[in-house]
């Protein structure tokens, strides 16, 4: 089992070292997959809200209905709680049932072709002559370290690592209904989310309710969960008192793509390269477009139709979403916010972020929907 030989093998079975190894596996390459998770469900730290755009990935196009839950509009609060409510026509984003999603997706490119070793953690790996050796794995042409913000493949061979971090902590409420169900509820508040966002969504389980601030190594405060659940219990319905069924927690990249992000064979994907967008902190579409791009990239350079060169091309820079984080970090204020929530310059700019350019401000519905 150790000395198996492989194509590639891709450390991190989340949605960015999937899609990798899903086009890996679909164009007849010998592909294995490590992640030291002996169930893709467990110890989730993502909240799971996906893009409509993230549906059309390959990776997704087969995922049962059951697990994705529709929601067509984003309802912003400003500090004070007055709010907007925003959609665009046709635009949907999915909450997701998502251990289950995890589960699937993991189950689904095993169905490709695959190899897929739970409960297997990537410890070191060595360059010989003409592979990479992978400890307790065996050999590969490629390796891709796709092991998420805290990269160990980045940190063992000596490839760019994520120094800037948003800290996200979120908890999960089964079997309740939130009032405004259709929409992803979306909090700035300076006191309890500092460079990021509250959040409450309905999925298809529960309710998942979050909060995420900038991480200072060293002295990163903990969210105020209880603080923001009782602040926001008004608008949402859902009370503060009750204790969550379960916790998600993690790191999430704010600061850029991470250099260098490949070498000899070796190439970062997902969150490992910083492939996050570093304001709205969105990482499974980055994540799964980039998999999927390095993917077919490294299906032609290992069938000798290309160079060594791994698609540098697909690395956006995020200069747009770099300077808005910047302002975010250094000039957020509640005031403003409190004033401005509804006027138009405001609205232009979170429409783009959240509808790329589509939609708008929607009335309000007498009854919420
Ligand atoms: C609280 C929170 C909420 C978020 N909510 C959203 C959201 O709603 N929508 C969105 O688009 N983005 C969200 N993000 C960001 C998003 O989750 C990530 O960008 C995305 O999951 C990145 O996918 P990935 O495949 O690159 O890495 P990951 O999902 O982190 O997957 C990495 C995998 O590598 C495995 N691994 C790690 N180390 C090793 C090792 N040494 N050996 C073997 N395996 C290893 C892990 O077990 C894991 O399965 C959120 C992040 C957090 C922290």
């Amino acid at each position: 089992m150790q000395d198996q030989r492989y194509d590639a093998i891709v450390v991190g079975a989340g949605f960015a070292g999937l899609a990798c190894a899903r086009e890996l596996a679909t164009h007849g390459l010998r592909v294995c997959v490590i992640d030291r998770k002996q169930d893709l469900g467990e110890r989730m730290h993502t909240t799971g809200i996906l893009v409509q755009e993230a549906c059309d990935a390959p990776l997704l196009a087969g995922v049962p209905r059951a697990l994705l839950r529709a929601v067509p509009h984003v309802r912003l609060y400003a500090p004070n709680l007055r709010s907007v409510r925003l959609g665009a026509d046709g635009y949907r984003f999915y909450t997701t049932d998502t251990p289950a999603l995890m589960r699937w997706m993991g189950e689904y490119v095993e169905t490709c072709g695959v190899e897929l070793r739970r409960g297997q953690a990537f410890r070191n790996a060595t360059r010989t002559l003409t592979s990479w050796h992978v400890d307790g794995v065996g050999h590969a042409r490629v390796l891709v370290g796709a092991d998420g913000a805290r990269s160990r493949v980045a940190h063992r061979l000596g490839l760019g690592q994520v120094t800037q971090f948003l800290y996200g902590v979120e908890y999960e409420f089964d079997g309740v209904a939130l009032r405004e169900p259709h929409a992803l509820h979306c909090f700035i508040n300076k006191r309890f989310a500092p460079g990021y966002l509250g959040w409450m969504a309905q999925t298809p389980t529960g309710v998942q309710a979050g909060l995420a601030r900038r991480h200072h190594p060293g002295g990163t405060q903990v969210p105020d969960m209880a603080g923001f659940l009782h602040h926001v219990a008004p608008m949402t319905g859902l009370s503060a008192t009750r204790r969550p069924d379960s916790i998600r927690a993690g790191l999430i990249p704010c600061g850029g793509p991470v250099r260098p992000m490949q070498r000899e064979d070796v190439v970062l994907i997902g969150d490992a390269a910083g492939m996050v967008s570093p304001l709205t902190a969105g990482g499974i579409h980055a994540g799964l477009r980039h998999g999927a791009t390095i993917g077919r990239s490294l299906v032609r350079a290992l069938s000798g139709r290309a160079g060594p060169h791994m698609a540098s091309s697909a690395v956006p820079a995020f200069a747009f979403k770099r300077a808005l984080r910047w302002a975010f970090d250094h000039a957020q204020f509640d005031a403003p916010v409190n004033l401005l929530l509804a006027a138009r310059p405001t609205r232009r700019v979170v429409e783009q972020l959240c509808f790329h350019r589509r939609g708008g401000l929607v009335p309000d519905p007498v009854e919420p929907d």
